[in-house]
């Protein structure tokens, strides 16, 4: 393929011990042998690391006459690639030199010069994809995998660079493909009134596609816990400890501690780690119902919060009195699809005995489930207990070890479209509905599930997800 030559650094703009410039394209090597003094990188085996300065010749003229008309840029080393099992396909070099942001920069205005240009935003990425050695979800999983910031979502990401995806998808194509092709084959035959296409193997068909799908899909709430977190709404009235048992999970003093009520004014979004998974800790204001005007919005956000959440973890006070307020403020928060923990806090300051009663207090009004967890944050008592129980909402999610996981929304999206299709396949089906039709809706569901791999996509999506890459990328 005929394809410039692209440069970028590679590496995090700033200092460090080392920087990457990655360069790619038709004339790699000959443009990087022009600004290197070493070894002819024409020449050179393929998968090879070269040692050698970074120089840039001030004019062909002056440089013929003197060695000293050469600025050396810096000492490097120069990795050879060679079309075709490089990242983009293409001829690649990458040059690893003292990483200081300024010699990166010289050293990408001589690449230029000599007639390179600089990559844009996921470039390289795009022209693995384009060249076609890595498909769309799989040029996606890089994206992930470089935002990866815990055990889960690397492992995820990288079982979708792997292909774990593609490979689910082609499968599901395949089939689809060959049933597609016989009931056009049909169209073909109109007149002739005959089925090529086994009606009954298509039922089969439908059956297993919607099992497929469907399974695809629920790994989605697996896939967005991974990527995005679990969202926990903390919630108690003021003074009930939220702020405090934030700061005891997240171990720092990043809430604002104070026995004034009503001090958390805003809310707080924190990430907690636990087994691997991120959890996103919303510490709320104190709900209860106010005259101040600045709290109210806090306590409205609250009620936004918790709508959004996915754990509620609601906080009541073990000295308190009557616990009519909380259960009330419980049932007016509690929505289908939100899981409960209910947390007696202070347990320090009660004695021992009034606990279960308590407990027995809760468990008597309220008829949804809910893990119920007597703490101390100043004491640190029972804290574990309570990660425990955020953890096993998403080991609950997670399907048997190596399923594919989708993480993304878009492939989510187009997931959704294609059994939309295989959906509307089987009512045409049942319903004996025209050749034409159900050849139509097969092809649908097709194109919906090659939009992933990026065999549907059109230039505007395909710009899209390349220009959220980083160059370099
Ligand atoms: P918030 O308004 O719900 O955020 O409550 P805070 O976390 O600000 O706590 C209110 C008061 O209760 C503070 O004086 C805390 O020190 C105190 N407190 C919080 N948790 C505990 C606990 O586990 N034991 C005891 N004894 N006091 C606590």
């Amino acid at each position: 393929m005929n394809q410039d030559t692209i440069c970028a650094l590679a590496t995090a703009n700033g200092m460090g011990a080392i920087g990457i410039i990655r360069v790619s394209g038709n004339e790699a090597f000959e443009i990087v042998n022009k600004i290197f003094d070493g070894k002819d990188l024409t020449r050179v085996k393929s998968h090879t690391v070269h040692y050698g300065y970074i120089i840039d010749k001030k004019s062909e003229v002056r440089h013929e006459a003197s060695e000293a008309s050469s600025d050396i840029i810096d000492e490097v080393m120069v990795s050879v690639f060679r079309a075709p099992k490089t990242f983009t396909t293409e001829d690649s070099v990458e040059i690893s030199f003292h990483g200081s942001p300024y010699i990166g920069k010289a050293i990408l205005e001589v690449l230029i010069k000599n007639g390179a240009r600089m990559a844009k935003a996921g470039e390289f990425t795009m022209r693995a994809f384009m060249n076609g050695r890595i498909d769309l979800s799989q040029a996606e999983s890089i994206a992930d995998l470089i935002a990866s910031e815990n055990e889960a979502s690397r492992k995820v990401a990288l079982n979708q660079l792997k292909g774990g995806i593609s490979k689910e998808i082609s499968l599901l194509r395949h089939d689809l493909l060959n049933f597609t092709s016989l009931i056009e084959l049909e169209l073909d035959f109109a007149e002739e009134d005959v089925e090529f296409a086994d009606r009954a193997a298509l039922k089969n068909l439908i059956d297993h596609l919607k099992t497929k799908l469907g399974s695809l899909l629920e790994s989605f709430r697996y896939g967005n816990a991974v990527k995005n977190g679990t969202a926990v709404a903390i919630i108690g009235k003021p003074n009930a400890g939220k702020s405090t048992l934030l700061n005891t999970l997240l171990k720092e003093e990043r809430a604002i501690v104070s026995n004034i009520a009503g001090t958390t004014r805003d809310t707080i979004e924190e990430v907690l780690h636990i087994k691997g998974h991120p959890f996103r800790l919303i510490d709320t204001a104190g709900l209860r119902d106010t005259a101040d005007e600045i709290e109210a919005i806090g306590v409205r956000k609250a009620r936004e919060k918790v709508a959004g959440a996915d754990v509620l973890v609601y906080l009541a006070d073990a000295g308190t009195e009557d616990f009519a307020q909380d259960i009330d403020m419980i049932r007016s928060l509690w929505h289908d699809g939100v899981a409960l923990i209910i947390c007696l806090t202070k347990i320090d300051e009660v004695i021992p005995t009034k606990l279960d009663a308590v407990e027995q207090v809760f468990r008597g009004a309220l008829d949804y489930p809910f893990d119920f967890i007597k703490i101390s944050a100043i004491e640190n008592r029972n804290i574990q207990e309570l990660k425990n129980e955020l953890s096993s909402f998403v080991e609950e999610l997670q399907s048997e070890e190596g399923n594919v996981v989708i993480t993304n929304q878009r492939h989510f999206e187009a997931l959704q479209k294609s059994l939309d299709s295989v959906v509307r396949v089987e009512e045409a089906v049942q319903s004996q509905i025209t050749t034409e039709l159900l050849a139509y809706e097969l092809r649908n569901a097709l194109e919906q599930l090659g939009e992933i791999s990026g065999e549907f996509t059109n230039d505007e999506v395909l710009g899209n997800i390349f220009s959220k890459f980083c160059i370099g990328k």
